[in-house]
């Protein structure tokens, strides 16, 4: 049996950025990953957004760790070489019915601290996007893209130049607690025994919780997966900024993403789902073009099928919002494990922040 100090469950970003921030202050820290390599589930399958956290309740962990987030994510990729880029971006109108959602968005980015927030009128946001169709837009300055492979690669790398190990080809099939420590069984019949353990299993934390013993029905931790698509285009073009309708409920919208080679796409929609499957169809495309004609003309024959994403949400349908959920759970009885659950958007935002809250959380 093989003992380490700190065991961290999952290669994603997550994972990986808070074995980086762990791997700074202890000893022996490792991120164990079912997968051949790190970020084979939603970490890759995102719109690579860089969020400002404008629509987040006040107060929530979303909204702050999202802001907190968004400014170390910069200054990590500035440090690291990682490709990114601060395009901003506009939130529009489409329709007078909507400015004053437009202006309560505002005030809600305000009230999280989100600087340079400016309502912009037609005019405005034609100069900035000349094919925006829109009546009035809100720009927001702090938003941009990333590329989230060489993000995780960096963290990855960094995480091992700390001594950290970060071991492919491990699936946790069992945990066991004992007084002190967790018994963490492999599908390959390793057996590692941890004196902390971190849930970081995106669409899996759920089972990872329930194996520790958590009821998580009981605590109101299920995992609701929510599937989301994207179709792409290359009918347009020369698109400089993050274009977002106003968001719903559920998710930030059919918005339109570039990468950080001018490609545009747009997505995701939101559809709650039973299984793991990143197959695409035609289903939704008929609504992903009357939701993006909305703010920019496009032809459906123009609209191609791109890739798709699964998140981990604890908001379920028709639930009201439900925040990240970052504890220890000593309450339970399970001290020194560390439940990661939840961590839907804006989790690739917010991963370093994110970090930090664990790092904070282990410590105390
Ligand atoms: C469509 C979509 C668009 C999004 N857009 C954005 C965006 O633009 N900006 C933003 O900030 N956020 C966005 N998000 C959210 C963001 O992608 C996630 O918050 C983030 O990637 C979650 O990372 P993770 O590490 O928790 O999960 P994952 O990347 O899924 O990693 C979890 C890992 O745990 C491993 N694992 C699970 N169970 C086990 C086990 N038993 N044993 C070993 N390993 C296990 C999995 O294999 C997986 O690699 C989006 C999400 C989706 C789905």
């Amino acid at each position: 049996m093989e003992k380490v100090n700190v065991l961290i469950i999952g290669a994603g970003v997550i994972g990986l950025a808070v074995g980086k921030a762990l791997s700074e202050e202890f000893e022996d820290v490792v991120i164990v990953e079912q997968e051949k390599s790190f970020g084979r589930h939603t970490s890759s399958r995102n719109s690579e957004v860089i969020h400002s956290g404008i629509h987040y309740p006040q107060s929530s962990l979303k909204a702050r760790l999202c802001l907190e987030g968004n400014e170390m994510l910069y200054d990590f990729a500035q440090n690291h070489n990682i490709p990114y880029k601060k395009t901003g971006k506009i939130v529009v109108a489409t329709s007078e019915e909507e400015i004053p959602d437009l202006y309560a968005l505002k005030e809600n980015g305000e009230k999280n601290n989100i600087s340079g927030l400016s309502i912009i009128d037609e005019s405005e946001c034609k100069k900035l996007e000349p094919e925006i169709l829109a009546v009035k837009g809100l720009f927001v300055p702090i938003s941009g893209i990333i590329d989230t492979h060489i993000l995780m690669q960096k963290l990855e790398s960094e995480a091992e130049k700390n001594d950290a190990f970060v071991v492919y080809d491990m699936k946790v099939i069992s945990i066991r607690k004992t007084e002190k420590t967790y018994i963490v069984e492999f599908s390959n019949e390793e057996i590692f025994e941890a004196n902390i353990l971190i849930n970081c299993g995106g669409l899996y934390c759920e089972d990872i919780a329930k194996m520790v013993g958590i009821a998580t029905i009981e605590n109101n931790l299920k995992i609701h997966w929510c599937k989301g698509e994207y179709f792409k285009t290359t009918k347009i073009k020369n698109i400089e900024h993050l274009i977002y309708p106003l968001p719903s409920y559920i998710s930030c919208g059919i918005h339109l993403a570039i990468n950080l080679n001018g490609e545009v796409r747009f997505g995701p929609n939101a559809n709650y789902v039973d299984e793991l499957n990143y197959k695409m169809t035609e289903k939704y495309k008929k609504d992903f073009f009357k939701a993006v004609n909305k703010y920019i003309k496009i032809e459906e024959e123009n609209l191609n099928m791109d890739d798709c994403g699964i998140r981990a949400k604890l908001q379920g349908p028709n639930d009201n919002f439900r925040d990240f959920y970052i504890k220890e759970e000593s309450e339970k009885g399970y001290s020194n494990f560390i439940n990661l659950m939840g961590i839907d958007s804006p989790g690739l935002t917010a991963c370093l922040s994110i970090a930090e809250e664990v790092r904070r959380i282990v410590k105390s």
